[in-house]
């Protein structure tokens, strides 16, 4: 059910006063869109009230003013590797090691759950053309929703902590650049968990490297970045998904898979390198005012660095 911007006002961060049926508590704040709404700063342009498994969810399509500071130059760069065990390795061209975001040990075990919930529900009788689904089936399957809504909430939480550091710390930030959508066939829960992740994160980078002036480059999709010895620059003809650490056959280099393809990820932020940035160091002469559309959950209230003209 949607409902003009007028039919909905925020009472304060946790009361929503809808006309004619009047004043609703939410579960979760709204702290941060109330803020915006307070100082002028945003404004509601929609609203939808849907019904979930027996819950209400009200969802804000909110317009959220933004001062957009200059794009900085290129002195910071880091190269962001996306993986299975190890969520988020980053290293600098120079091949430090300086970033390791892991994934939670309840992530994964809520994953496990989320398998063997699913299993139970395919077990029993789902719905189909012309048959009901039992109610055996719908308790399992809001067992699987559940779980499903926990694990993407805790972990797109942990993705924006990570982008957001990213972006006010570096000046350049170097990812692959996946085409996710192309990916989604045969693949195991775990990869596709992977993918989506994935996906979050870049779409994360690319409005947050805006409201910080940092630059997001996305290494082509066809960058060997995990073959590449960062040392001495050979190129492997294969290299399995199963191996953990790369061992150069030329020079004798060992370095973990992720890191190395981080190092070479972020040489790719280089200036002068093809694929590297040419905005870099390029300066406007006034900040730009941008109307940024957020999603009701980012309209945050971080303040993007002052950055010198
Ligand atoms: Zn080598």
């Amino acid at each position: 059910m949607s409902f003009l911007a007028s039919a909905v006002r925020l009472a304060d961060s946790h009361h929503v006063r809808v006309t004619r049926i009047g004043e609703i508590k939410t579960y979760e704040s709204m702290r941060k869109i109330h803020r915006h709404l307070e100082r002028g700063t945003g404004r509601i342009v929609s609203s939808t009230v849907s019904l979930s498994n027996g819950k209400y969810f009200i969802a804000f399509n909110v317009e959220v003013m933004r001062v957009i500071p200059v794009t900085r130059a290129p002195d910071r760069i880091i190269g962001i590797d996306v993986g299975l065990t190890t969520l988020h390795t980053g290293a600098t061209p120079d091949g430090e090691h300086v970033l390791r975001v892991e994934n939670p040990r309840h992530y994964v075990d809520a994953e496990k759950k989320l398998a063997h919930a699913q299993r139970i529900a395919s077990r029993r009788q789902g719905p189909k053309k012309g048959v009901a689904p039992s109610n055996r089936w719908k308790k399992a399957n809001g067992r699987v929703q559940k779980i499903h809504v926990a694990t993407r909430n805790a972990r797109t939480n942990l993705i924006h902590g990570t982008a957001a550091r990213l972006a006010k710390n570096y000046d350049v930030i170097v990812i692959e650049d996946l085409n996710v959508a192309g990916m989604v066939k045969n693949h195991s829960l775990a990869e596709h968990i992977q993918d989506a992740a994935w996906g979050e994160f870049t779409r994360q980078l690319e409005y947050k490297t805006k409201w910080y002036g940092s630059t997001l480059v996305k290494a082509g999709r066809f960058y060997p970045s995990s073959k590449i010895c960062a040392s001495c620059g050979t190129v492997k003809a294969k290299l399995s998904l199963t191996t953990r650490t790369y061992a150069c056959e030329v020079c004798g280099h060992t370095v973990g898979r992720d890191l190395n393809a981080a190092i070479n990820l972020a040489r790719m932020g280089l200036p002068g390198t093809s694929f590297g940035t040419r905005r870099g160091g390029e300066v406007s002469s006034a900040q730009q005012k941008l109307v940024a559309m957020a999603h009701p959950g980012e309209a945050s209230t971080e303040t993007p660095p002052e950055v010198g003209a």
